[in-house]
């Protein structure tokens, strides 16, 4: 069967049609600018050339009519017809409570999405346009939501309860919920083959380091804990968001710098992170060129949030008792050697002892240690599209 998995932000459309009898991918692409000027459409078929397929999508509708068009195409295309594709995968960010694992859209399922809306106001309504475009197009093809936060559902209540009132707990679910799961899942899985052992057996801590950053402590399979919280702005610095701050500095600064709710939240999510304190870029590829050039404040960016990284290692090795495997994964995790460097240096209190040499990869599964005794540390590049695919698959053959 093919899947076809869509991802929808606001103004893009990312896309991949998986043949599932070998998980091959037979296309994928980008849509850009959706409802703005200059929309485009970048297709690739595998083992065709790259087209960009230029023309208006004032909404999410048009953008997926245009996708659909090329992956029917008779030059560019990968299929012959819509009907070779056996069902949807959507990821959707929020799940809220109700989703601890994928599941078969219906209406109910599109009334529990609308609900979660109040949780991911940024997030949730694209990919809920997604579907709903889906619905149009192909009005008989099932469908699977996917969901960021399913896998983190089995976190104990302990580990994502907030501090506060128990009351906003109840009447508004503010507590951790946790974020990038499909993707701490599935490297967690992959950890697991690549070193042939039971995952059940295992200790994982997973990093998933890109522009969004998050740690997760895996136990057994399952999420027990991770950095993200109620939004994906808690735990880590990331390249512009600001990650754990005392709460009481954004009143403080409210208050100093006469900020409206919508101008703080927008500094923390936008214009924090190893943004804000370089002053330069939240591109890693900058931050260590500008620090080998001897900028004092792209170095500090990244001590930080090397430290920070570091810290919630310590924190799950904690949790845990000890860490079997440590996963880098994501731009930077797969990427940067200097970034993985760092982040294990001065780690043997904790077992972790990175092999310099082996470290020397980019972009590749990778295991970056031989000794045994110490915890196994991995590269593995993520794969969400895939495990969207999986699940959908899954779904749609019970
Ligand atoms: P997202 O999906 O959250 O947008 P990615 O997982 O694609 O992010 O990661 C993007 C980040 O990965 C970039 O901002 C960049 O900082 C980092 N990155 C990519 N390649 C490299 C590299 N070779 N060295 C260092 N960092 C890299």
């Amino acid at each position: 069967m093919n899947i076809l998995v869509i991802n929808c932000g606001s103004s893009s459309l990312k896309y991949q049609l998986i043949d599932m009898e070998n998980e091959e991918v037979l296309a994928k692409g980008l849509v850009e600018r959706i409802g703005i000027e200059g929309s485009r459409v970048k297709h690739t078929t595998t083992g065709k050339e790259e087209v960009i397929i230029e023309e208006p999508m004032p909404d999410h509708r048009k953008a997926l009519e245009l996708v659909l068009n090329a992956l029917v195409d008779t030059n560019y295309g990968a299929i012959e017809s819509m009907d070779e594709i056996g069902a949807v995968g959507h990821r959707v960010v929020h799940g809220g409570e109700k989703f601890a694992n994928s599941v078969l859209i219906d209406d109910a399922v599109m009334e529990a999405l609308n609900d979660c809306i109040e949780l991911a106001p940024l997030h949730n309504p694209p990919n809920i346009m997604g579907i709903e475009a889906c619905k149009e197009l192909m009005p008989n093809t099932p469908m699977v939501g996917v969901f960021d936060t399913a896998f983190h559902q089995t976190i104990p209540m302990s580990n994502y309860i907030y501090p506060l009132p128990y009351e906003l707990y109840e009447k508004y679910g503010i507590r951790k919920y946790g974020f990038h799961g499909t993707s701490h899942k599935y490297v967690s899985q992959r950890a697991a083959e690549m070193l042939d052992k039971p995952i059940e057996e295992l200790n994982i801590v997973t990093c998933h380091l890109g522009n969004g950053a998050s740690v997760c402590a895996v136990q057994g399979g399952k999420s027990i804990e991770t950095s993200m919280g109620f939004t994906p702005l808690e735990g880590l610095a990331m390249g512009t968001r600001s990650g754990d701050v005392d709460p009481a500095v954004i009143p403080f600064i409210m208050e100093k710098e006469g900020l409206t709710f919508d101008e703080v939240n927008e500094m923390l999510n936008k214009k924090s992170g190893v943004l804000g304190i370089s002053g330069i870029s939240s591109d890693f590829r900058d931050l260590e060129e500008a620090a080998a050039n001897g900028n004092k404040r792209a170095k500090l960016a990244l001590e930080l949030f090397c430290n920070r990284v570091k810290k919630y290692i310590g924190a799950y090795a904690a949790l845990m008792c000890n860490i079997d495997a440590l996963v880098f994964t994501a731009g930077i995790g797969e990427n940067s050697i200097s970034i993985r460097e760092q982040i294990c240096d001065d780690l043997e209190c904790i077992n972790i002892k990175l092999d310099k040499e082996l470290n020397q990869v980019r972009g590749e599964e990778a295991i970056l240690n031989k000794d045994l005794t110490s915890t196994s540390i991995l590269v593995i590049p993520t794969n969400e599209e895939l495990m969207i695919a999986r699940d959908t698959l899954e779904l749609v053959e019970k």
